[in-house]
C-alpha cells in the first residue's frame, strides 16, 4: 500500500487515534535497551512535546516508522497538568488558545479535546501605585488598563504594529527595517516612543505577560516579529489577538486541561513514544543518523530535533553543529516563568462582577486569570510569577513563593483569596528539560546574524519546535504548525 492510499485510508493527513495505532510501529531490531543493536526506523523525533508528536502523527499517517525519544517520564514537554494534590490538576504550563490558532485547535478537534470559553465576564482588577481600580474590557481598548498616557500607548501600539506589518512572520531577518529594528532593545524603543510613566508601564506589561521577560532583555524586531506571527495566512498579525481574551490568545481553554492535546496524541502512537529517554548524542554515519538516549539507541534515515533552541545544547551532535546553529542556541534563552494556582470553593470573585483576571505593578504576581473548570464548581485562580520575580523568589522556600503569591491574590481580589484550601506551583525555570518559559527570545543582533540558522538542516537532521514556527512562535499552535512544517519537509527525502 503506497502512503497516498493509506493516508486516503485514514480520512486525511489527521489520522484518528485508533488509526494512527495500526500503523507500523519501530522495527525492533534488538530489545530496547540494548545500546549496541539499535531500533530502526525512518525518523527518530527527538522530543515528545507537541512539535514533535505532531511531527511523528503526520510522518507515520504517510506511512513512515517513527520513535519519539523524550527525556520526561511524561508527553507534552511545555504542556503540563499540574497536580493539585486531591488527583485533579490545573494547568501548569501552556493553557490558552484563541483565534487564528487553526492547527491547534484542529489537532484538539481530531483528537475529541473540546474547548470552553475563557472566564470573561465582568471587570478586570489593574493595581498600580498601589491603588486598585476595576476596568471594563468590552471598550476601545480592550485588555489595556486605562491608565493615564493611554493615547500616547495606543500611538506606540499603532507604529508597533505598522512596522510588524512589514515583517514576513518566521523570517524577520528579511525585513528592510531588520538591521535597525535589531539593534535596539524594546525598552530603548518604548522610551524613544512614548512620553508618560502609564504607557512605559504597559508596554513593559505587555512583555512581560507575554514573553515572561524584561523590556530590556529583548530585541525589539524579535517582538515585531512575535506580533506579526500572532495570526495566520488569511489574518496579519496583531497587537490585539496577542493581548486579549475575547478575540484573542487567551480566548479559549480545553476541557479536561491542556495536557489532554499531547496525552491523547502520544496515547495513539503507542510504543512509538519512548518516556524517560533523554537523548546525549546525535551521530550522522554515512546516510544514518545514530539517535543514543538513555536506555535506548535508535538508527534512522533522518532525526528531528523537537525542542526550543537553548535546549538542545544538551545533546552533542557528530559532527558538530555548524557554527551559526551552535551559536544561535547559546543565544536563544528561555522565559523565567512560574504559574501559582490556588483552589477555592467557589469562584467567589465572580459574584463581584470580576472575571479573574488583573494586572499588577508590584507583588510576586503580575498578572491572574480565572482557571476554574468549566461547570465552576470549584474556584481555582492562578497567577503568573514572571521575569525579576520569580529570580527573587527561587532564592527563598516553597512555603516563601505561596505566602508572596497568596499576598499578591489577596490585595487584587480581597481577603477571601488568601485562605484557599489547597495551592500548587510550577516553576518552568527549574525544569531542566525546559529551562524555564513560555519561549526563547532573543537580545538585538541575534535574529539578524544567526536567524537563518533556525531552520537549516543539519545533514540528516532536522528541526522543529515552536521557536521555529512561523505563525504563532512561542505558542502550542507554533509547535503544532513546526511539526507539520518538518514531517513535510521529511516527506520526499525518505
Ligand atoms: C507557563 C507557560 C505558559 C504558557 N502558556 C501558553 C498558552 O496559554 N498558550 C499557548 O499556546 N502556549 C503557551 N505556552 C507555550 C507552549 O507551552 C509552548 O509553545 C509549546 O508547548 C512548545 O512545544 P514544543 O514541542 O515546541 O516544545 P516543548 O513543549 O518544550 O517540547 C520539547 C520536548 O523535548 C523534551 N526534551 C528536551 N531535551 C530532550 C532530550 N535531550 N532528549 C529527549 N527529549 C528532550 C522535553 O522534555 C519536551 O517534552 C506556555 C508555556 C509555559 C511554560
Amino acid at each position: 500500500m503506497t502512503s497516498v492510499s493509506r493516508r486516503r485510508m485514514l480520512g486525511g493527513a489527521v489520522a484518528s487515534a485508533a488509526a494512527l495505532a495500526s500503523l507500523p510501529s519501530a522495527r525492533a531490531a534488538a530489545a530496547p535497551g540494548d545500546p549496541a543493536e539499535p531500533l530502526e526506523v525512518d525518523v527518530a523525533i527527538v522530543g515528545g512535546g507537541l512539535s514533535g508528536l505532531t511531527a511523528a502523527r503526520d510522518l507515520v499517517a504517510a506511512g513512515r516508522s517513527v520513535v519519539v525519544l523524550e527525556a520526561r517520564d511524561r508527553p507534552g514537554g511545555r504542556v503540563y497538568g499540574l497536580p493539585l494534590g486531591d488527583g485533579t490538576t490545573s494547568e501548569g504550563g501552556a493553557e490558552f488558545i484563541g483565534p487564528t490558532q487553526d492547527r491547534i485547535a484542529a489537532l484538539a478537534q481530531s483528537l475529541g479535546v473540546a474547548t470552553f470559553k475563557t472566564y470573561n465576564t465582568g471587570k478586570n482588577v489593574y493595581h498600580r501605585n498601589g491603588r486598585r481600580s476595576l476596568y471594563a474590557t468590552d471598550g476601545l481598548l480592550g485588555a489595556v488598563p486605562p491608565d493615564w498616557g493611554v493615547i500616547d500607548l495606543e500611538l506606540a501600539l499603532t507604529r508597533l504594529g505598522n512596522a510588524a506589518n512589514k515583517i514576513t512572520p518566521g523570517t524577520p531577518w528579511t525585513a528592510q527595517g531588520a538591521e535597525d529594528w535589531d539593534s535596539q532593545t524594546f525598552h530603548t524603543w518604548s522610551r524613544a516612543n512614548t512620553l508618560s510613566s502609564g504607557a512605559r508601564f504597559l508596554l513593559d506589561a505587555f512583555i512581560s505577560t507575554t514573553l515572561s521577560v524584561r523590556a530590556k532583555e529583548v530585541s525589539l524586531l524579535y517582538v515585531l516579529n512575535y506580533i506579526a506571527a500572532a495570526g495566520n495566512a488569511g489574518n496579519p498579525g496583531d497587537v490585539d489577538r496577542l493581548i486579549n481574551t475575547a478575540g484573542g490568545g487567551q480566548e479559549s481553554r480545553f476541557v479536561g486541561g491542556s495536557q489532554e492535546v499531547p496525552v491523547r496524541l502520544a496515547a495513539a502512537l503507542g510504543d512509538r513514544v519512548r518516556l524517560s529517554a533523554p537523548v546525549r548524542r546525535i551521530a550522522q554515519e554515512g546516510d544514518r543518523v545514530v539517535v543514543t538516549a538513555d536506555g535506548v539507541t535508535v538508527s534512522a534515515k533522518r532525526a528531528v530535533v523537537a525542542m526550543s533552541p537553548a535546549v538542545t545544547a544538551k545533546i552533542e551532535f557528530l559532527p558538530g553543529l555548524p557554527a551559526a546553529r551552535a551559536q544561535l542556541a547559546q543565544r536563544f534563552p528561555m522565559g523565567s516563568v512560574a504559574k501559582f494556582v490556588a483552589v477555592y470553593p467557589t469562584p467567589f470573585w465572580r459574584a463581584e462582577g470580576l472575571t479573574g483576571q488583573a494586572v499588577a505593578d508590584s507583588g510576586a504576581i503580575d498578572a491572574t486569570f480565572d482557571n476554574s473548570p468549566p461547570d465552576g464548581s470549584r474556584g481555582i485562580l492562578m497567577g503568573f510569577v514572571s521575569q525579576t520575580n520569580l529570580r527573587s523568589l527561587r532564592a527563598g522556600s516553597a512555603a516563601d513563593l505561596t505566602a508572596a503569591c497568596l499576598a499578591s491574590f489577596t490585595k487584587l481580589f480581597g481577603a477571601q483569596a488568601g485562605a484557599p484550601t489547597r495551592t500548587a506551583h510550577q516553576i518552568w525555570d527549574d525544569e531542566p528539560w525546559s529551562g524555564g518559559g513560555p519561549t526563547g527570545i532573543t537580545a538585538p543582533g541575534v535574529l539578524t546574524e544567526f536567524g537563518p540558522a533556525l531552520r537549516a538542516p543539519h545533514g540528516l537532521v532536522h528541526w522543529a519546535g515552536t521557536e521555529t514556527s512561523d505563525y504563532w512562535t512561542g505558542y502550542m499552535d507554533g509547535a503544532v504548525r513546526s511539526g507539520e512544517r518538518v514531517a513535510a519537509e521529511l516527506l520526499p527525502l525518505l
